[in-house]
């Protein structure tokens, strides 16, 4: 009851979105079913004008209508099918891109929940299916239309066995339900083998073929010798593979051959009692050919409404685990109205003040930050330093509202950040990771997104990040593009220009906070020296928070956060902390002692 409301429900959402669709499909599956009458009707016709005397003009006039129906009906199905065809097809682009619309929208946090990514892997397999075919959205269509048209199909023929002869359809019904009740038993059980042992495997299997052919990872494959630890975790999951569907397939093969027996076994039975029934006399040759024909369709059509049926009640874990991520909040404990606004100015400039500020990742027992407390005033340029694991990248998170304090309060400008509109915060506190990615278009846009910028601006941050000269090399300059997946001729960047193409393009941005989580792990020490020579130069009037494990970097910020195990450790200029003597002192001296050795 459930799994027809909900493709009730996906069938009206789907009539939303094309208002043609249901009536087109009302009208395929409508003909569909009637279509068997023409020939039943009319052989029936065709043979009681024998059976009543040779005549040839009745003859020939139904064979004719026959003929004339039938292709109207080919006509007419094949106008509805292919328009069906587009609808459907443009329903599913629709959903697909609503899918990937909500994982956009979807607070950070939330792509980190396991639910929340099964639900997203589940969905998208029925739109971009990986591990079957038959999964594919268009063919569930498909399949729901097929089970619609069958089952009125039974119904009509029902109906008309029933007034020739109530006997002739009670084998029918009785054995087919056992068989069809057998039939998807056998194809349950195939199906849990398929969706709990065989989609892992496959998933796995993926990930192996991806290593094997994906370009990012030939070198270590090569440098490694990965090849033969490939080829043996493959073969070793290919048998899992194949030892699955023998399982699956021999089960359902012995109760299939069970469940086709039973099936066989009822049309046999009506046929003879049809027999019996036109030797007794108490129907004639004409009802006998007619009834013929109506029994193979019977048959023929159960089969394929259960297969249908099989087919939707497998793909429905996938349609509701669809339904189940479109139904995720957006912005869970934040209400959408009410927010405050940050007007241009106040996003320029600011004050960024945590207080008391503890944090635990979800699901997680033990807090990653505990009581974290500072202040940074307009204009300061910070470094936050530790060991891996310290919690660096958490602050840096929780300031981004990519995640929410558990305890304590994060203020801009003395208002609290999450009463702030998320899109205007974005816009005072910006960030580059050590992670940027520079996306397949042109450097203008990979430097600008939506947001345009005066191009005398933008060479200005090129030449302050050392990108002019080599953007001025591109053949069309700014407007060259990057990468060679998407267009022929793209232009290939090295790392470290990737690197500071990622700088330009956060300090393009009138933000007041500029962030630097590690973004110049990929340049050369001399370049990123450079860099930070000219880092307050580089972020203007703008508070800063820059993160870097070498400890040379840091001494150009006003002042230095020590962080370990997720509390602050020390506060204070790198003087400050070289005299205290403390884990700064320490991390500092370790470097410089390293840089002196190999140098
Ligand atoms: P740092 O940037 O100082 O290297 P992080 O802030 O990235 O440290 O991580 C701090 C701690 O939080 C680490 O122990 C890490 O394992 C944990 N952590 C980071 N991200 C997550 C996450 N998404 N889920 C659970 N724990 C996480």
């Amino acid at each position: 009851m459930k799994k027809i409301s909900y493709i009730l429900r996906l069938y009206r959402k789907m009539g939303r979105i094309d208002r043609g669709f249901l009536p087109n499909l009302a009208a395929l599956v409508i003909l569909d079913s009637l279509h068997p009458l023409n020939g039943v009707y009319f052989l029936y016709y065709i043979v009681r004008s024998l059976e009543t005397g040779l005549n040839l003009r009745a003859v020939s006039l139904g064979l004719c209508l026959m003929g004339g129906i039938e292709l109207l009906y080919y006509l007419a199905m094949k106008k509805l099918r292919s328009v069906n065809r587009v609808k459907s097809m443009n329903i599913r682009n629709q959903l697909a891109m609503e899918l990937q619309q909500k994982t956009i929208r979807l607070p950070f946090q939330e792509l980190e929940n396991p639910e929340t990514t099964l639900a997203q892997k589940k969905a998208l397999e029925i739109f971009y299916p990986t591990q079957a075919e038959y999964m594919d959205f268009l063919n569930v269509l498909n399949c729901v239309q097929v089970m619609l048209f069958s089952v009125l199909q039974l119904l009509v023929l029902s109906v008309l066995l029933f007034c020739i002869h109530w006997t002739l359809v009670l084998p029918l019904l009785l054995l087919g339900t056992v068989s069809l009740w057998l039939y998807t038993i056998a194809g349950d059980k195939k199906f849990r083998v398929w969706d709990k042992e065989l989609v892992a495997i496959g998933r796995k299997l993926s990930y192996f073929q991806e290593l094997a052919t994906n370009f990012s990872y030939a070198k270590e494959v090569r440098l490694y010798a990965m090849g033969g630890w490939i080829v043996s975790k493959m073969k070793g999951l290919t048998s899992s593979y194949i030892k699955g569907i023998r399982k699956s397939v021999l089960h359902f093969s012995l109760v299939g051959i069970l469940s086709s027996l039973l099936l066989v076994l009822g049309t046999g039975i009506s046929f003879l009692r049809l027999g019996q029934l036109t030797w007794l006399g108490v129907i004639h040759a004409a009802d006998f050919v007619s009834c013929v024909n109506v029994v193979r369709t019977f048959e023929a059509s159960m089969v394929r409404a259960v297969e249908a049926y099989m087919t939707i009640g497998q793909a429905m874990s996938y349609l509701q685990a669809y339904r189940q991520y479109m139904d995720f909040p957006e912005s869970p404990r934040v209400p959408r109205t009410g927010q405050r606004l940050l007007p241009p100015g106040e996003r320029a400039q600011g004050e960024i003040r945590f207080e008391h500020v503890s944090f635990r990742y979800p699901g997680a027992e033990d807090y990653t930050l505990k009581d974290v407390s500072f202040c940074i005033k307009p204009g300061e340029k910070v470094a936050l330093v530790g060991e891996n694991g310290s919690g660096k990248t958490t602050i840096i998170k929780l300031l981004l509202r990519l995640y929410r304090p558990e305890e304590g309060k994060i203020y801009w400008n003395g208002l609290d950040i999450s009463t702030l509109a998320l899109s205007d915060y974005r816009k005072a506190v910006t960030a580059v990771f050590q992670d940027f990615k520079i996306l397949e278009d042109t450097a203008r846009n990979n430097l600008c997104f939506s947001e345009q910028q005066p191009e005398e601006r933008i060479w200005e941050v090129l030449e302050e990040t050392g990108m002019r000269e080599k953007v001025q090399s591109l053949p069309l300059g700014l407007d060259s593009y990057l990468g060679k997946t998407m267009y022929e001729g793209g232009q290939e960047l090295s790392g470290g220009e990737k690197q500071k193409l990622a700088i330009a393009r956060v300090l393009l941005r009138d933000a007041g906070m500029v962030v630097m989580d590690e973004p110049t792990a990929m340049l050369s020490p001399r370049v990123e020296y450079e860099i930070y020579t000219h880092f307050s130069q580089l972020v203007k009037g703008r508070s800063a928070i820059y993160i870097s494990h070498r400890m040379s970097s840091c001494r150009f910020c006003d002042w230095i956060m020590v962080l370990s195990g997720g509390v602050i450790r020390e506060k204070g200029t790198h003087e400050e902390l070289m005299a205290l003597d403390g884990e700064y002192c320490g991390m500092y001296t370790a470097q410089a002692k390293f840089y002196e050795e190999i140098g």
